[in-house]
């Protein structure tokens, strides 16, 4: 049902935590804690922190909310993004109709001298 829970801390006794630097998560064995590791995601050094204590106090409520929190997060980037697109997308239809009327006022005004 949920394929997370199993990533969380499983028998092994793997450390959990995030990079300090892009702030993925990260799985590394125990035997790493304190260890300063190249980070997956963005390949930068980051230290492995001796345990992953928030994670296990509440291990699963934890990672749910913070898989919650990305997806908000991804949704709001995305929806920012067309809100932004649109933003210029109008702004461009506003110059075009700005255009077209400045267009319509020398037509008006040349059809007044031809008639
Ligand atoms: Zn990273």
């Amino acid at each position: 049902m949920n394929p997370v829970r199993s990533q969380t801390r499983n028998e092994a006794g793997d450390l959990l935590f995030k990079c300090q630097h892009c702030a993925s998560s990260l799985v590394v064995n125990a035997a790493a804690a304190g260890m300063t590791l190249n980070c997956q995601r963005c390949g930068k050094p980051t230290l492995v922190p001796m345990v992953s204590a928030s994670a296990a106090s509440a291990p699963q409520e934890l990672t749910d909310l913070q898989r919650k929190l990305k997806e908000n997060e991804s949704q709001r980037t995305e929806i920012t993004g067309y809100i932004n697109q649109l933003s210029i997308q109008l702004h461009r239809w506003k110059l075009r109709l700005q255009t077209l009327n400045e267009r319509k006022t020398e037509l008006e005004e040349e059809l007044r001298k031809t008639t």
